[in-house]
This record gives structure tokens, sequence and C-alpha cells, in this order.
């Protein structure tokens, strides 16, 4: 049989944003309907997405330690990896925070009564490290709490190299459960245009027509910063310290670039990021742990959107950072986007966390909800677009390093 041609993901989900918005439109009247009946298939899409995000994570993470099959090659090439990611990282939120500040006079002050909310301290450093390290094996799968998951899933990829031969059934099978899940989370994407309409229609039926031309403005921030910093940092990294020319970088990446934009899942688009950045120079083992680790850690793009989304949320409340409080989002945004799991729309769970480390109200999040499809889209291609830079930069380090060792010893 033969089959019917379909309309493109990203032309169904802007479909189904703009339907959403007429929907939302006609129901302010009655935006209970909206809250009673639509908003409740948003919540499934967003806990399917919810549901997939551990298998993914744990089961690339553990197929990408063990493609390495040498504990201290990981080790060395893991601490190169991390503290790119970190860096440009906090570059990202930089960017995000100077753009919102400099734009804050746009974002309005808005009726937001409905919405009550108590703020909760942020807990401590010390608590957020400790807090890395599960207790127990099911804990950190039942509550989602990733960075443990990274964690026992990096024991467990050192536990089946180190096993060697008897190993080797676990890491077929932890390798057959990698693509199984990335399946399930393609069906799953596959479903945002229903997810986006059920999303972004309570929305605009509560808030009205407003809410969309301030929305508009956060959403042009972001995408600024999201152009500023993949122009300013990947640039000039892949140059200086890849020697590659940006425009060949740029170019190579578009194929996965796109997937990323049109998927919102850096995880979906990790096959793609992969095949990219091996064809402009970055070794395969070493793209098959940097590139699944940065689709799990490295969201530049996702701290810059979170840096903006805090200063609009705190405006839309009427409230003003201090500095200090934004040198806290610095840190908590840094945290969070190495907790968010490269899916579509966790990057907005985790904003929770950096409202709460400066007591800004959680339920601001719901002001941005309905169109965290278009700032998702953005910030998923610049977050896998800092992983392929990494994976070409560490490449050429340890080619280097591999250089300087056949000549010390030839
Ligand atoms: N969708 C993003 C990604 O996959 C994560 C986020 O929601 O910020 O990279």
């Amino acid at each position: 049989m033969e089959k019917k041609k379909r309309i493109a993901l990203p032309l169904q989900i802007f479909i189904g944003l703009a339907l959403g918005i007429v929907a939302g439109l006609c129901l302010m009247g009655a935006p209970e309907i909206a809250v009673d009946y639509i908003k409740p298939f948003g919540t499934i899409f967003l806990n399917l997405i919810k549901f997939i995000v551990v298998p993914i994570v744990f089961f690339s993470i553990i197929s990408g330690v063990i493609s390495m099959k040498d504990i201290r090659k990981v080790g060395s090439i893991g601490v190169k990896t991390v503290i790119f990611y970190l860096c440009t990282t906090a570059f990202a939120i930089v960017i995000g925070l100077v753009l919102a500040n400099v734009f804050k006079g746009v974002f309005p002050e808005l009726a937001v009564s409905g919405l009550e909310y108590e703020a909760k301290e942020a807990p401590s450093i010390m608590d957020t490290i400790v807090a890395i390290f599960p207790s127990n094996i099911i804990e950190p799968f039942a509550s989602a709490t990733m960075l443990q998951v990274i964690v026992a899933s990096l024991f467990f990829g050192f536990g089946i190299i180190l096993a060697g031969e008897k190993g080797e059934a676990f890491g077929k099978f932890m390798e057959s459960a990698s693509e199984v899940s990335m399946k399930i989370m393609s069906f799953i994407i596959a479903l945002s245009p229903i997810g986006v309409f059920a999303l972004i229609t309570p929305v605009v039926a509560e808030n009205g027509p407003m809410i969309l031309g301030s929305l508009a403005m956060v959403l042009l921030v972001a995408y600024i910063g999201y152009i500023l910093h993949a122009v300013l940092v990947y640039s000039s990294t892949v140059k200086l310290m890849g020697g590659l020319s940006p425009i060949k970088f740029f170019q190579g990446m578009l194929p996965a670039m796109m997937m990323a934009f049109s998927s919102s899942s850096s995880v979906g688009a990790l096959p793609l990021n992969i095949e990219c950045s091996e064809k402009l120079g970055a070794k395969k083992d070493i793209a098959a742990f940097t590139l699944p680790l940065g689709a799990t850690i490295n969201m530049d793009g996702t701290a810059i959107y979170q840096g903006v989304c805090a200063i609009f949320i705190a405006s839309c409340f009427g409230i003003s950072l201090t500095l200090p409080q934004q040198l806290t989002i610095i840190l908590t945004a840094t945290l969070a986007s190495i907790g968010t799991a490269g899916v579509p729309g966790a990057g907005m769970v985790m904003l929770a966390m950096v409202l709460q480390s400066v007591g800004l109200p959680v339920e601001g999040i719901a002001l941005v909800a309905g169109v965290d499809r278009i700032f998702d889209m953005g910030r998923t291609t610049v977050n896998i677009t800092g992983d392929a830079a990494c994976a070409i930069i560490v490449s050429k380090m340890e080619e280097k390093k591999e250089a300087r060792r056949a000549g010390r010893t030839g």
C-alpha cells in the first residue's frame, strides 16, 4: 500500500499552536472548559515526556561509556567534556540574563493575581552535591532525579567494562534497550502537535490575547540570545580549539540542527548529531560518549531560556531581581540545565528549580508554558550544537595528545 504523504512535524506543531490560540480566544468567555477538558491532554503529553526521560538517559549514557572500552580514557575525556560543558553553559546563562535585563522594560506587569505562591528556601550547594549520589537503585528512577540517574548509568557502564566478557551480554542488552527507548520517544514526539494545542489553549483562554504579545517579546529576546551564543561561543571555540572554520562547522551541522529544531529533543537529534560531528572531525568513540552525555547534561540554549524566563516572570509579578539573586540564577541554571534531560519540555520543568532558588513564584511557569515549544525548538538547536562543538574540540585535543605521545616514544 502506498504511504500517504504526511505533513512535516514542525508544520503540524505550528498548526497545533495556531489552532490552540484560536480555540483559546474562542473560549475566553468560558475558560473553565479549556482548563477542565483541554488542559488534561497537555498534562498527559508532559507526563509521557517525563516517563521516557529516565530510560533514555540511563541507556544512552551506558551505551556511550561501554563504547569507549577503557575507564581511564572515559575519565580523561569526561573531565575535558564536563569542563567545556560547564563553562559554555555558565556563559550562556550570562548572555540570557544580560539580554533580559536590557529588554526588561518591554516585559509587562500582568494581572497574575490568581497565581498564589509560597517562596521555598533553595537547597545549599553541599546538599545539591550530596543529592547527586543515589543511595539506592530504585529511588532515582522512581523520582526521575536526573543527576542520580546519570551517576548510576556511569557506574553501570564502568561495571560492564570491568566485567569484561561476562559483562558483554548485559552491555548488549543495554544498547538494545537504548534503541527501544529512542523509538518510544519518537512516538511521543509525534504527539507534540496535540500537546502544544492542549497546552496553549487554556493559557490564552485564561489570559487573553495580551499574553501573546508579551510572549512574542520574551521569545524574541530568547532567540537573540540563542543566536548570539552560537555565533560568539561556538564559532570562536571550534576555530581556536578545534581548528575548524565556523562556516564549515555550521554548514556541516545543519541536518542535526534542523532535526533538533523540529523535534525539540537533543536525544532525538542524537543519531544525526553523531553523524554530522564525525563528518566534521569528531572521533567515533569520543562522539559516542560526549554526545549522549551532552544530550543529557549540556544545555546552553536551555540555560539562556531559563535566564530570560526568570527575569520575564519576575517582571510579570512586578519583582525586580537583585545582583546576588541573578548570580544565584547563574549557578542554579547551570545545575538545572545539567539536570535537564534532552527531551521536549524538560527545560521548562527544570525552570521550577531556578525560580525557587531566588524565591520567584513557580506558578509563573504557566505564563510561558503555552509557548514552551517555540522556546524549546531554538534552545534544543543551541544545545546540540554545543555538544557537537565539544565532541570536535575534545577529539582535536586527544589527537594532539596522541601525536605528542607518539613523538616522545618515536
Ligand atoms: N528540549 C531540550 C533538549 O532536548 C531540553 C529542554 O527542554 O530545554 O535539548
